[in-house]
């Protein structure tokens, strides 16, 4: 059966290990398109520009925001990030599925300019671990770590909204449950039944 190129967003509290959840998927699914998101965040050791984010000032990502060049952007811990139109027609125009990982509003954005995308919501195991996996990255000061589990508590109430849930207990296992969620819409847009009807012939 043809494989269908479809728009997938990821999304999920800070410190979920959704960043390490879709990086295992890449290496697992090569042909899903890879975008690079523009942030007005500084950028962190080791982050260049142009692979991890495009790094743009203030009145770059206003010059852009007002061009209509995102096709969405939100304001995420005190920063705007946004994914540029230009980067998911790339893709798409490779006949390539893409994996969006932005926050909810954004996912939520998405949405509404891409009704057929795809919602994954990625859910820590608990609201304790959650707070560990955070202040265990080491890479955010007191103020930032309790702004994102702020944010966190936000972003997991709207979870709802959302198509799937996957419960990141185990990387291993929940890397495999999104890849199934992915191949599943791929195949036969999301009609499990037909799954199982295939399977069954
Ligand atoms: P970080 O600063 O840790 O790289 O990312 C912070 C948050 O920004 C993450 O939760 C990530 O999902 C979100 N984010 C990254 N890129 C985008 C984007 O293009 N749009 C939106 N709305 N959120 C994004």
């Amino acid at each position: 059966m043809a494989r269908e190129a479809r728009l997938f967003v990821v999304s999920g509290p800070s410190g979920v290990g959704k960043g390490t959840l879709v990086a295992m998927l890449r290496e697992r699914l090569p042909r899903l398109g890879l975008t690079v998101s523009a942030t007005t965040r500084e950028p962190r050791p080791g982050e260049r520009d142009g692979v991890a984010y495009y790094f743009l000032s203030e009145d770059e990502f206003d010059r852009r925001a007002e061009a209509g060049e995102f096709l969405e952007w939100a304001w995420v811990h005190g920063h705007r990030y946004g994914t540029l139109r230009q980067e998911v027609e790339r893709v798409r125009a490779q006949g390539r599925s893409v994996v969006l990982e932005i926050d909810v509003q954004g996912g939520l954005n998405v949405r509404r300019s891409v009704p057929d995308a795809v919602l994954v919501f990625i859910e820590p195991p608990s609201a304790e671990e959650l707070e560990r996996r955070l202040r265990g990255r080491g890479t955010e000061d007191e103020a930032s770590i309790e702004r994102r589990l702020a944010g966190a508590r936000g972003e997991l109430e709207q979870a709802g909204s959302y198509d799937v849930r996957v419960v990141n207990d185990d990387l291993e296992r929940a890397c495999s449950e999104l890849q199934e969620v992915i191949e599943t819409y791929e195949n036969n847009g999301g009609h499990t039944e037909d799954v199982c009807d295939q399977a069954r012939d």
